[in-house]
This record gives structure tokens, sequence and C-alpha cells, in this order.
């Protein structure tokens, strides 16, 4: 048995701002690929870290100026370095008690279910796939792999690499609640974070409960509202998934998966500062019917779109160039008015004018 709130402090002063804990008991209803219970027999608890996102690194974004910032800080940083370094001493913390600490640090596109479409065996992301075609001769797709991954003890646990939910994970651990938007929203930093987490074979004194404070969620519709690429469904009507931890049951639109990854880091015509007029315009060989309403989303589609417009891109920065931010934007804007949980946080607002940026083109 360990203290909860000692685990606690250590977290926050490794540099988390955040920290839930919870019996893995919770993650039961989880598909068994997605099911962290299975990860090992012994696992008894699940703790979860937060990690705020500074919201001036949206700011750039915001304001049409600078888009690097965000996926360079607030994914790569905390992904890659902020979180495994709290993972770690916390880890060694509970290892020096006696206990296992499994450690999970953030990322995706690794699961042998695709965290796209839920489907078996793992997709490879447009970007490793454009790597794949470019390098095929000494390079070798390592997400590939896992579509072909099996079972080490069939029957007892599932083929790796066992991938879960993490919003659903930090719900479970009392941290917030899941939006519309499928965004991870807290009391504190609204959809402003990045989370963790760490399974250990330890229990403690106590845990957190699942939160059931007033709402976070509006339901507002500025998210769907401000998705440059449609693809929230409304709130009104549309379609929802829904999943539940006991009797908690928690619900968000059904996002249209391939369309945000196509859009969040291509944005479109009117969203999208670094690629010409002209490019859309010409539209080559219809790569980019997809971003101008003229294809349904498909993996086929998306690559179109990546293999087109990966060399406007004025950096790579690790991770996917995302130029959209809208719905976290418009979900921080509505947010902060009366009423949200970020009223009151920051002396001036995230958007200082009366509507977001567009590109008139
Ligand atoms: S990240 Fe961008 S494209 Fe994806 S759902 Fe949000 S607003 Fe839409
Ligand atoms: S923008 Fe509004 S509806 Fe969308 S997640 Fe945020 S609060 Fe919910």
């Amino acid at each position: 048995m360990i203290s909860a709130s000692h685990i606690k402090e250590i977290a926050k002063k490794a540099g988390a701002d955040m920290c839930g804990i919870a019996p893995i008991e919770r993650m039961k209803n989880a598909p068994p690929e997605m099911n962290p219970g299975l990860l090992w027999p012994n696992v008894k608890s699940i703790v979860g870290f937060v990690f705020r996102i500074p919201r001036g690194v949206q700011r750039g974004i915001e304001e049409g100026t600078q888009f690097y910032q965000y996926p360079s800080m607030a994914y790569g940083g905390i992904n890659e370095i902020l979180a495994p370094a709290v993972l770690y001493h916390v880890g060694k913390a509970i290892e020096d008690e006696g206990y296992e600490a499994f450690v999970y640090r953030n990322t995706g596109a690794r699961g042998c279910v695709s965290d796209m479409d839920g489907s078996v065996g793992a997709t490879l992301s447009p970007e490793e796939q454009i790597e794949v075609n470019e390098n095929a001769k000494n390079s070798t797709a390592h997400h590939r792999s896992v579509e072909f991954t099996r079972a080490t003890r069939p029957g007892e646990n599932v083929p790796p690499d066992l991938q879960f939910q993490f919003r659903i994970c930090a719900v479970a651990c009392g941290l917030g609640e899941i939006g519309w938007s499928k965004m991870l929203l807290t009391p504190q930093y609204g959809p402003l974070q990045r989370v963790a987490f760490l399974f250990t074979d330890a229990e403690f004194d106590e845990y957190d409960e699942i939160y059931h404070g007033k709402p976070l969620c509006r339901k507002c519709g500025a998210c769907v509202r401000e998705c440059p690429g449609h693809c929230i469904p409304p709130i009104k009507g549309g379609k929802k998934c829904t999943a539940s931890i006991g009797d908690y049951v928690m619900e968000w639109g059904d996002i249209d998966m391939w369309k945000c990854y196509a859009f969040y880091t291509h944005a479109g015509r009117y969203f999208n500062p670094f690629v010409p007029k002209e490019v859309w315009d010409e539209n080559k060989d219809g790569a980019l019917d997809l971003m101008e309403g003229k294809a349904e989303a498909s993996e086929h589609e998306i690559m179109k779109v990546y293999t087109a417009l990966q060399k406007y891109f004025p950096t790579w920065v690790g991770y996917n160039m995302a130029k959209c931010g809208g719905c976290i934007r418009a979900c921080v804007s509505m947010l902060e008015k009366p009423g949200g949980c970020m009223h009151g946080r920051f002396k001036n607002p995230l958007r200082t004018r009366t509507k977001a940026w567009k590109v008139d083109r």
C-alpha cells in the first residue's frame, strides 16, 4: 500500500500539473486490445498525469503569425521531454517502495488496432508512408510490423502493442471529462493539456473519484463551427460515441478522424497561409479533392494530400505540423467566457477579435 498524497507530491515537484490515481478496474469495460488491465496480471492501479499546455503556444496560430510552437512545444516538448522525465521520477519513487512502475508515455499509431478507426492492424501514418515510399530500399516501416503482431500467450494476453484510450483513462483517474470535440477537458486548464500514465502493482491508500462537478463542456458547438474540415458532427442530432466507466457515461461527437488527420495538419484553403492560392486552384491530379470538399476521407485520399502539400511545410518539428488548432482555440475562447471553467484565469482573453482569421481567397 502506497500513500497517494506522497506520490502526487513527487509528481508535482517533478513537473506534472495534476495527478490522479485510480484502481485498474475502472478500465475493465475497454476492449481487450485497449485494456491496460491486460498489460500484466498484477496491475492494480493507474497513476495519471496532466501536463498543461501554455496558452501562449496557441497565440501564433490564433494570430496567424507563427505555427510551429504548438506542435514542437505542446506535442513534442511535452510528450518527449517533460512527461518522460516525470514518469521516471515518479516511477523510481514507486519502485523504491518495492512495487513496479510500468511507465507509459504518450504516443500514437502503435496499437494492434488502428487509433484512427479501431480496425485491426495499425495503419501507417501518412508521414511514415511517405518516408517508406521515398526510402523503400533502406528504411523499415516500424509501425507496419504491428499489422503482423501476434499474441505472445494466445488466450491470455493480446497482441502488442497494447494501446489504451488516453482520454478515457484520464477520466478514470478523476482528472476531467471528455468534451464534445473529444478533447479531454479539465476544470483547471480546459482543453489545454497532454497526459501520460503509469501502471503499477501497488495499491494506494486512497483513489480519486471520477469528476462529477459542474459539466465542463458547455455544448456550445464552437468546436463544430470552427473546424475547418467540418470533421466534428453537430451537437443536435450529430452522431455520437459513448463509453462508460461503471455507471458514469461519457459521450462525444463521432469525429471523422481521417478527415481531421488531413485538416489539422493542412487546415485547408482558407486556413493554411503556407500553401499558395494557385496550388489550391490547380488541385493537380485531384490531390486536394478531400481538402476542397470533393472526396470523402480515406487513407488513400489522405496520402494524396500529404504527398502534394508536404513541401510547403516550413519545417518538420518531429511531430505533425498542426496548423489548425480550430477546435482547441474555439473551446478555450468559449470556456474563458463567464460561466466557463477557464473564466478569469488570464487577464486578457485568447481571442481578442470577434472572429478567428480566415484567408480571403
Ligand atoms: S483538430 Fe482541426 S481538423 Fe481536427 S477536429 Fe479539431 S478543428 Fe477539426
Ligand atoms: S467548444 Fe464547446 S462544445 Fe466544443 S468541447 Fe468546447 S465547450 Fe464543448
